[in-house]
């Protein structure tokens, strides 16, 4: 068998860098993709060397999202579950199999990533859409390129936002509701001065920005950084943001259903061409 590409690991000093590698779908993530990053976080958890991690993606753009549409779609394979102890969902039907896939690769993993207690920087350039802002979104630090973009346009599948649903958290609420229910895209710019990146550089400049932010933020103690980032989380945590997660993830399923009922699919007939055309 070939070896996975799908996600890079390479190790720098003290800096792991974990790169979504299908930039020909503009790094869509199935579920090989997701499965890919849960083992390159453990292992840069587990090796005492790396002090931080940068999350990039290969190619013009950061991610596209999740797989809806590539060759590569996997979303009906059953891989070995490590982010909860929710059945696999390959042999299930409707609703429970909906919700027990996206509890384990979406939600779940989402969640446990936030949780690696290293410093995670995130390297943005290009789209970074729906499952894309997720990934950024885990990330405690957001370094953007002056031509990356962010937007969530699951309303137009009738669904409330991406299974992670941070968004009034990682921006004022008014500016989260704009986001939505526009479909429209945020330039780096406002990201930045709504707070949701903390560096936006011209796109040349991006590797070496993201680089040289890891590397000092990597002169810190482990331990100090560790608990620093705990007790950020535990502050956004207090603030309602687990509980809003799994709370929106229910309005989520309602509508992955309502779509189910009412329309070919879960997705409510959309797929790649009808979201760009709509
Ligand atoms: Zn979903």
């Amino acid at each position: 068998m070939a070896p996975d590409t799908t996600v890079l690991y390479d190790r720098r000093g003290p800096v792991a860098q974990v790169t979504m590698n299908r930039p020909e779908y503009r790094n869509a993530q199935n579920s090989a993709m997701t499965y890919a990053l849960d083992e390159a976080f453990y292992r840069a958890a587990a090796d005492d060397d790396v002090g931080v991690v940068v999350l990039a993606g290969a190619g013009e753009h950061f991610s596209a999202g999740h797989d809806i549409g590539t060759p590569e779609r996997d979303a009906h394979l059953s891989f070995e579950r490590r982010a909860g102890l929710w059945w696999d969902h390959a042999d299930k039907a409707g609703a429970e199999r909906r919700f027990a896939r996206e509890s384990e690769v979406y939600l779940g993993m989402c969640r446990r990533w936030r949780e690696l207690p290293k410093p995670l920087v995130a390297s943005i350039q290009g789209a970074c859409v729906a499952g894309g802002l997720t990934l950024a979104w885990v990330c405690d630090l957001i370094v953007a390129s002056d031509d990356a973009f962010f937007s969530d346009p699951v309303v137009r599948m009738g669904i409330p936002g991406v299974e992670y649903f941070a968004h009034p958290w990682v921006m004022p609420p008014r500016v989260a509701k704009e986001l939505l229910f526009t479909g429209d895209r945020m330039s780096a710019r406002r990201a930045y001065e709504v707070g949701m990146v903390n560096r936006v550089v011209p796109r040349a400049e991006l590797a070496d920005a993201t680089r040289d932010m890891a590397e000092r933020v990597a002169r810190m103690p482990r331990l100090g950084l560790a608990l620093a980032k705990r007790a950020v989380n535990q502050a956004e945590d207090l603030q309602g943001l687990h509980a809003g997660l799994d709370s929106v993830f229910g309005l989520h399923h309602l509508a992955h259903a309502h779509n189910a009922e009412t329309t070919a699919d879960p997705l409510g007939g959309m797929d790649v061409r009808r979201m760009k055309e709509s």
